[in-house]
């Protein structure tokens, strides 16, 4: 079976997991404008906020006007917009939310999770390639760390809408149970 992935831009490579051959090729993310997710506690959208330090240099965190409640203080925009989306004061998005990795795709949570786990290996081997080659550039890292974060926000969405998704199972089957007890009780009178 062969499954198609888009990441970021570059030549299709094929990778092997068991039987499973998988075709990742990649796709531009624009890293400047990535989506801030709601405050869980407020549902207001929060904004970036940028800070000058003493020595000059700038600092980035995510802030919720409404609330206050501030995510963690990055060096990249970018980087403090995907810590505030994996951080427990965002709301979770649902894993079809995720454009980049075409999670709609997946009938179940639990199918596009095992997916994931494929494209973060695939993610993974291609960082630490790029560790050991001294022609790749800062940048290809930076990006390459940047596709794990998201990954791995999808991922924590992932195990989320699997966990939603067996509790409203669990309170179905209560449901028939208590619905099955009380025809039995009916018919016992
Ligand atoms: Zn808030």
């Amino acid at each position: 079976m062969t499954k198609r992935i888009v990441v970021f831009k570059g030549k299709p490579k094929t990778y092997s997991s068991g039987d499973d051959k998988s075709i990742v090729y990649y796709e531009a993310v624009n890293f400047s404008n990535l989506p801030i997710n709601e405050c869980v506690s407020c549902r207001t959208r929060p904004r970036l906020s940028k800070m000058v330090r003493n020595d000059n240099s700038t600092r980035w965190f995510v802030e919720c006007p409404a609330c206050k409640v501030t995510g963690v203080v990055c060096k990249q925009p970018w980087k403090a917009v995907l810590m505030w989306n994996k951080s427990p004061n965002s709301v979770v998005p649902h894993y079809t939310d995720f454009w980049m990795f075409h999670l709609d795709k997946f009938k179940s949570p639990t199918d596009a999770h095992a997916w994931l786990c494929i494209v973060k290996q695939v993610l993974e081997r291609r960082l630490a390639d790029a560790r050991k080659d001294s022609k790749s550039g800062k940048g290809y890292k930076k990006r390459l760390n940047g596709y794990l974060l998201l990954c791995d926000n999808a991922i924590a969405s992932c195990k989320f809408y699997s966990k939603v998704l067996a509790v409203s199972t669990n309170n179905k089957t209560n449901r028939e149970k208590e619905i099955q007890q009380n025809e039995q009780r009916s018919e016992g009178t």
